[in-house]
C-alpha cells in the first residue's frame, strides 16, 4: 500500500505551513486513497473544502478542513478552497472573508486554487441545456407544495408531474425564458428526470434549478435562476477534477444524485463522494443556523464570542491553530456518528500551551498582605523560570516588596481539614521566594477581612528550606506597588446539558444556555511584565490556567480571557 508522504514533504513547503498534525493516522478515507493510487485509478489526489458562505466556520468545519487539506498534503496532492455559493439570499462577503481568514489561520493554504461555484454558473447552465436536450430534465410548473405532495413518502412511490413528459423544445424555451427573468419566483423549476418510484427520495426528479430574483454577493443581478446545491456541488467537483469528494454523512443519501449528475453530463472527471461522520461536541451547538440565532438574538457578543465553537471564537478564547489541528488528529475520522467530549479539545490546547506559554502570576481576587518585618521601600527582583517546561525560554524577573496581593482563596481564617494554605499562625511558601507566616487578620467594621499582617523569614529565600521546617503549600502573589490592574473573563460551558436540542416537552434548545457561562472579574492584579502584552498573547497564570489577552484590551486597560483552567487533578484521579 502506498503510504502518505511525511508531512512537510512533497511540495517543499515548510512542515508547519500545510500539515494537520505531526502524525496523521491511517483511517478509512486515507486507506481508500492509498488504494486508488496504488491501483493506478488515480495518479494524484485532489480534494476541496467547500463551505457555503452563510456563516462563520466552526470546529466541525475545522475537522473537515484538516481532513481535506491534510490528505492532499500527505499524498502530495492539492486541496482547493471552493465557496458553494448557490443561495444568494443567505450568503454574504462578510462570511467569505471570515472563512478565508479562518482557513489560513488554521495553517492551510490553497495557493491560487480559490474557486466559487458561482464562477461556474454559465458552464452549469450550458451543461443543463444539454441535459434538457437529452430528455433528462424538464421544466415543471407545479407549486412547491404540489411537488412535495407528488413526491410520495418512504413507503409510497411518488407520482409523475403532469409536466414530466412535455416536449423537450418546450422545456428548452421555458428554461431560456426563466433565465431571462420572465417568471416570478416559485412559478417554475427545472427538475432532473430520474425516477419517481425510486426508494431514494433524492432521485424522485429532484429540483435542480429554481427562480430567485435576488442579488448574489458575487454575480450581482446577472442571474435570477440559480442551480440547487446538490447538483452544483457535483458539477463543481467534476469541473475541478476532484478525485475524492469528502463530505459529512448526511450526504450519504444524496450520493446517488451526485453520481447521476456526473454520469449524465459531459464533465471532465468523475469524482467519488465519500462520507464521514461530522463532529459533534458536548455542551455546544454546531449548526450554523443555531449559531446565527445566538448572534442575532444577542445571546452571545458576536461570532467571535469566546464561548462560541467558531474558529474566530476559539481564536479569541486563546486556542492555537496547532491545538485545533492536534485535536482533529486525535479524534480521527470514522463513519459512525458520535459525540466528542469538549474536554478533549481543552486537553489539546492545554498540552500545546503548557509547552509554549510563558508563565506569569496573576491574582484574580486580591487580598492585601503586609509583611511587617520586610524593609520599607525595598524591592527585590525575583528570578522565576519563564516556562519550567522549556528552559530555553529563560527567566523572568518579578518584583517583590513589603505589600503583596494574594488570592482570597489562599487564606482561611478557620482552615477546614486538609486546607494547607495560609491561615493564622501558619506558614506557606511564596512562589519563587520566601516563607510567609500569617500573624494577624485585619477586619473592617463589618467584620470583612481587609488585610493580613504577616512576617517573612529571610533565611528561606530561593527554595531553600531551613532544617526541620516544611510548608505544605506554595501560593502565588503580586507586589502591590508594581501590580497592573486587569479585567479577567472566565468562561464556562455555553450550555448546561451535553446535547442541547429542542425537547419533547416543548423546551427550546436555547433554554439550556448556561447563565454562568461568562464571569467578568474586575480589579485583578497581574505582574508588571504583562503591561505590554499584545492582543491574543498567551500566558499560563500560575495555578489558575491559560489566559490570553483579549482584543478589547486598550491602552491602560488589560483584558484577559481564560482559555482553560489547569488540568483538574481530581478529574484525572477519578478517570483512572
Ligand atoms: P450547517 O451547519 O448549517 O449544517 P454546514 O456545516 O453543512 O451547514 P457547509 O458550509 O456546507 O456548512 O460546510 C462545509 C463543509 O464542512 C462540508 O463539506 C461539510 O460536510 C463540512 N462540515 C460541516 N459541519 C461539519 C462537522 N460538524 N464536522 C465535520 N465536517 C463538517
Ligand atoms: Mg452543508
Amino acid at each position: 500500500m502506498i503510504k502518505p508522504v511525511a508531512p512537510g514533504g512533497g511540495d517543499g513547503r515548510p512542515a508547519e505551513a500545510n500539515t494537520p498534525a505531526a502524525t496523521a493516522p491511517m483511517d478509512f478515507i486515507r486507506e481508500i486513497i492509498a488504494r486508488d493510487l496504488e491501483s493506478g485509478k488515480h495518479q494524484g489526489v485532489a480534494t476541496r473544502f467547500p463551505p457555503e458562505p452563510n456563516g462563520y466556520l466552526h470546529i466541525g468545519h475545522a475537522k473537515s478542513i484538516c481532513l481535506n487539506f491534510g490528505v492532499a498534503k500527505e499524498f502530495g496532492g492539492t486541496c482547493n478552497l471552493r465557496f458553494d455559493d448557490t443561495n444568494p439570499t443567505k450568503e454574504d462577503v462578510e462570511y467569505v472573508d471570515s472563512i478565508i481568514d479562518s482557513v489560513h489561520w488554521l495553517g492551510f493554504d490553497w495557493g491560487d486554487r480559490l474557486y466559487y461555484a458561482s464562477d461556474y454558473f454559465e458552464q452549469i447552465y450550458q451543461y443543463t441545456v444539454g441535459l434538457i436536450r437529452d430528455g433528462k430534465a424538464y421544466v415543471d410548473e407545479l407549486t412547491a407544495e404540489q411537488i412535495r405532495e407528488y413526491r410520495g413518502t418512504l413507503t409510497e412511490p411518488g407520482k409523475d408531474s403532469p409536466w414530466r413528459n412535455r416536449p423537450v423544445d418546450e422545456s428548452l424555451d421555458l428554461f431560456a425564458r426563466m433565465r431571462k427573468g420572465e417568471f416570478e419566483d416559485g412559478t417554475k423549476v427545472l427538475r432532473a428526470k430520474i425516477d419517481m418510484a425510486s426508494p431514494n427520495l433524492n432521485l424522485r426528479d429532484p429540483v435542480i434549478y429554481r427562480i430567485r430574483h435576488a442579488t448574489h454577493h458575487r454575480t450581482g443581478d446577472a442571474w435570477c435562476l440559480y442551480p440547487m446545491y446538490d447538483y452544483t456541488h457535483a458539477i463543481s467537483d467534476a469541473i475541478e477534477q476532484i478525485t475524492h469528494s469528502l463530505c459529512t454523512l448526511e450526504f450519504e443519501d444524496h450520493r446517488p444524485l451526485y453520481d447521476w449528475t456526473v454520469d449524465n453530463l459531459p464533465v471532465p472527471s468523475k469524482p467519488r463522494q465519500i462520507e464521514f461522520a461530522r463532529l459533534n461536541l458536548t455542551y455546544t451547538v454546531m449548526s450554523k443556523r443555531k449559531l446565527l440565532q445566538l448572534v442575532q438574538e444577542g445571546l452571545v457578543s458576536g461570532w467571535d464570542d469566546p464561548r462560541m465553537p467558531t474558529i474566530v471564537g476559539l481564536r479569541r478564547r486563546g486556542f492555537t491553530p496547532e491545538s485545533i489541528r492536534e485535536f482533529a488528529a486525535r479524534i480521527g475520522v470514522a463513519k459512525r456518528e458520535n459525540m466528542v467530549d469538549v474536554a478533549l479539545l481543552e486537553d489539546a490546547v492545554r498540552d500545546d500551551l503548557n509547552r509554549r506559554a510563558p508563565r506569569a502570576m496573576a491574582v484574580l481576587r486580591p487580598l492585601r498582605v503586609v509583611i511587617e518585618n520586610y524593609p520599607e521601600g525595598q524591592v527585590e527582583q525575583i528570578e522565576i523560570p519563564a516556562n519550567p517546561e522549556d528552559p530555553s525560554m529563560g527567566n523572568r524577573a518579578v518584583p517583590f516588596s513589603k505589600v503583596l496581593y494574594i488570592e482570597q482563596d489562599d487564606f482561611r481564617e478557620v482552615p477546614p481539614p486538609k486546607y494547607f494554605r495560609l491561615s493564622p499562625g501558619r506558614e506557606v511558601r511564596l512562589r519563587g521566594t520566601y516563607f510567609l507566616k500569617c500573624e494577624r487578620v485585619v477586619k473592617d467594621e463589618r467584620g470583612e477581612i481587609v488585610e493580613l499582617r504577616c512576617t517573612y523569614d529571610p533565611a528561606t529565600r530561593k527554595g531553600s528550606s531551613p532544617e526541620g521546617r516544611k510548608v505544605k503549600a506554595t501560593i502565588h502573589w503580586v507586589s502591590a506597588a508594581h501590580a497592573i490592574d486587569a479585567q479577567v473573563r472566565l468562561y464556562d460551558r455555553l450550555f448546561t446539558v451535553p446535547d442541547p436540542h429542542d425537547a419533547e416537552e416543548g423546551r427550546d434548545w436555547k433554554s439550556y444556555l448556561n447563565p454562568g457561562s461568562l464571569e467578568v472579574i474586575e480589579g485583578c492584579k497581574v505582574e508588571p511584565g504583562l503591561a505590554k502584552a499584545g492582543a491574543l498573547e498567551k500566558f499560563q497564570f500560575e495555578r489558575l490556567g491559560y489566559f490570553c489577552v483579549d482584543p478589547d484590551t486598550a491602552a491602560g486597560r488589560l483584558v484577559f480571557n481564560r482559555t482553560v483552567p489547569l488540568r483538574d487533578p481530581w478529574a484525572r484521579i477519578a478517570s483512572r
